[in-house]
């Protein structure tokens, strides 16, 4: 285990949100990738239709409607919204089961959800964004996961979702991949040695 990281008796929990095609899930793989024992990534439940790359059970968890309003009225989730007219949401119960497993758990979800855990979850948040709109919009293409009309919707939120950066702990720019990586890096090491609340 990385001297730099040990986790901790309960697991300390990080909210990561940014406009899509920013780099979260890039940036969230490196740092499982370097601290494989300490940190790890909420699985959410999803009703959006699965992507070709995508693996169930690892991206998301793929539910029908039905199924999400079920676990909605037996309070599965310890937040909930809808993204681009899909219903995304967090397991309470894999959150507690990861976080008393001693590991660091990463919830990458969007501002809506953000902010309704604001007030019911001791966690630290982030705020990842793009060097610019237009730097945002060439690594949407280059994504090649969206057609024309989903991108143009996705940068309309960009900027609805950049407007709540002040609610947020921690801001960083992805502007090079290995710089916003070394912040993020930065920011999970001092947060675990942190002795005031
Ligand atoms: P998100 O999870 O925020 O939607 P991704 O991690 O899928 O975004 O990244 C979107 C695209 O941008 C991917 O093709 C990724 O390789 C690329 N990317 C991420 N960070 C950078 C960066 N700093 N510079 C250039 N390309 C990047
Ligand atoms: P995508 O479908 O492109 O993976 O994600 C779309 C948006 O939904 C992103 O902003 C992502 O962070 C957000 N999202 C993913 N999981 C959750 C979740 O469990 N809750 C909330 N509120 N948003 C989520």
């Amino acid at each position: 285990m990385s001297q730099l990281l040990r986790g901790l008796p309960e697991g300390l929990v990080f909210v990561l949100s940014a406009p899509a095609g920013t780099g979260k899930t890039t940036l969230v793989r490196m740092l499982q990738k370097e601290f494989s024992c300490v940190i790890t990534e909420s699985i959410s439940y999803t009703t959006r239709k699965i992507r070709p790359q995508e693996i169930a059970g690892r991206d998301y968890h793929f539910v029908s409607v039905d199924e999400f309003k079920k676990m909605i009225a037996q309070d599965d989730f310890i937040e909930h919204a809808i993204v681009f007219g899909s219903y995304y949401g967090t397991s309470r119960k894999f959150l507690e089961s990861q976080r008393k497993s001693g590991k660091h758990v990463f919830l990458v979800i969007d501002t809506q959800g953000a902010l309704q855990l604001q007030e019911k979850l001791d966690a630290i948040f982030i705020f990842l964004s793009p060097p610019s709109m237009d730097i945002l919009k060439e690594r949407l293409y280059a994504r090649k996961t969206e057609d024309e009309h989903v991108i143009q919707e996705r940068l309309l939120a960009a900027k609805r979702e950049m407007k709540q950066i002040p609610f947020y702990d921690y801001h960083i720019v992805n502007d090079q991949l290995d710089t916003a990586y070394q912040i993020l890096r930065s920011i999970v090491i001092a947060e675990e040695h942190r002795v005031r609340s």
